[in-house]
């Protein structure tokens, strides 16, 4: 039987199995279903990554690489080509199961003490979002033609337009461009971008490529290859509005609208998801509602700095080894939920266990909409104001995080409400 299972080797699973090793757990297995540790960064050749975690900008494949060497250093048990395809969670104490497959061993059913679940994202598709027009070929989700392009060497197309302004279809915009293809627009239905400002300015205004906010494709026309495309101005209720048609001869797609954690085992393990995420809800150890199963990175909810994602499963398989060692720690003094306030989409974890030894709380979260100075306020249920947070610039495309002071939660009453507040200058 296994301490820990760590499901994915990407970013997440790989800092989760090396935190849970150094806390001292020696029977740790990290399955993956792609032929090698990395995840999504194998595929993100692009620099920017890292900043804070190794003070140095390295490239996605350089960043897997320092911790997969991490890895190695360390006896964990890793199975490529194997997909997990079923958890199922002991009952009163007894070991998790979690069901897997691939070529070499077939259908295995492993017994662990505990779960980390680090699956990651998948991309939406055309499907997902329903844009009108006929069904050429030469439209790709960004992410699928980032593969294609840096890991399987084939060019996707010459004339490109990009809907979606997240970081994907970013970085794809100015890769196209390097790669000798005229990228034409960057077509995004929202007044903002849903990408980080450096992506907006190294990517897009570095190559003079438009970005058109508040427009949307409202066209595809193509018999075999797409020929043309239709771009819109949409209204405050992101409807078309007629006469503002633009039509671009091109060849290729590319679609950045939005990332979906991967949570059908989850889902399936009975674990409650947050619909605000799309991931599970979580305490501030990252572990779900089922005692033993933990979850983090981009599963849990879509982050923007793969740095953060690091960070967060550390905490997972930390949490993963003290359950394994000493069941939970200490029992828990009463529990504080937070929920999103004014301004606020979301915050992970959504439930705070307060213990004896008071510790601080990190809590993560996106804002709705573009703005300049303001504060991040946590408040709780008595309407007492428990801590502030100054921020000269806030924005949906960078996730926001701040640190609960331990003595601020000791007295605070659940709810507690995190919002933000404009701050005229
Ligand atoms: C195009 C792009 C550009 C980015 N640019 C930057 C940047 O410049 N700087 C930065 O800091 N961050 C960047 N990021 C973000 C960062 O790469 C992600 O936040 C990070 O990779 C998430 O890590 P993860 O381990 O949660 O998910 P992933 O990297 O997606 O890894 C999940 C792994 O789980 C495996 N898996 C899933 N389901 C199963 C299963 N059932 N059984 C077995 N294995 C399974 C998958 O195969 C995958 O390997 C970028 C992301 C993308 C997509």
């Amino acid at each position: 039987m296994y301490e820990l299972i760590v499901i994915g080797g990407g970013p997440a699973g790989l800092a989760a199995a090396c935190k849970a090793w150094e806390e001292g757990l020696r029977h740790i297995l990290v399955l993956e279903r792609d032929q090698e540790l990395g995840g999504i960064l194998n595929q993100c050749i692009h620099n920017g990554f890292g900043l804070q975690r190794f003070k140095e900008e390295l490239t996605g494949p350089e960043y897997a690489g320092r911790f997969i060497g991490m890895l190695q250093k360390t006896g964990v048990e890793v199975r490529l080509d194997t997909m997990a395809l079923q958890i199922v969670p002991g009952q009163d104490g007894a070991p998790h199961q979690v069901h897997a497959v691939n070529g070499k061993n077939g259908y295995q059913v492993l017994e662990t003490r505990a779960v980390v679940l680090a699956m990651g994202c998948r991309e939406r598709t055309r499907g997902a979002i329903s844009i009108p027009g006929e069904r050429p070929a030469g439209i790709f989700t960004a992410g699928a033609a980032q593969r294609y392009l840096n890991i399987e060497g084939y060019m996707v197309g010459r004339r490109v337009i990009i809907l979606g302004s997240g970081d994907i279809g970013l970085i794809m915009a100015r890769r196209m461009t390097l790669e000798g293809a005229k990228v034409l627009a960057c077509v995004e239905l929202l007044p903002y971008s849903s990408g980080l400002t450096r992506n907006i300015v190294q990517c897009l205004n570095d190559y003079d490529i438009p970005l058109y906010l508040s427009h949307t494709i409202t066209d595809i026309r193509g018999h075999n290859r797409v020929e043309q495309v239709t771009v819109s101005e949409v209204g405050p209720d992101r409807r078309p509005i007629p006469g503002t048609e633009m039509v671009f001869d091109c060849d290729t797609v590319l679609l950045s609208v939005g990332l979906l954690p991967e949570n059908e085992l989850t889902r399936g393990a009975g674990i409650d998801i947050d619909p605000r995420t799309s991931g599970a809800k979580v305490y501030e150890n990252m572990e779900t509602a089922v005692p033993g199963i933990f979850a983090c990175g981009n599963v849990l909810h879509v982050h923007d700095l793969v740095d953060y994602v690091s960070a967060e499963s550390e905490r997972a398989g930390a949490a993963a080894a003290a359950y394994v060692k000493t069941g939970r720690e200490e029992a828990a003094l009463r529990t504080i939920a937070l929920q999103n306030g004014e301004g606020i989409t979301y915050t992970v974890p959504q439930q705070i266990r307060l213990e004896a030894r008071p510790r601080p709380a990190e809590v993560f979260f996106r804002v709705n909409r573009v703005t300049g100075a303001a504060a991040l306020v946590a408040e709780d249920a008595a309407g007492r104001e428990v801590a502030r947070f100054r921020r000269g610039h806030l924005a949906p495309g960078e996730m926001e995080h701040i640190v609960l002071p331990a003595a601020a939660l000791q007295d605070a009453a659940s709810p507690l409400t995190i919002r933000m507040e404009e701050v005229s200058q």
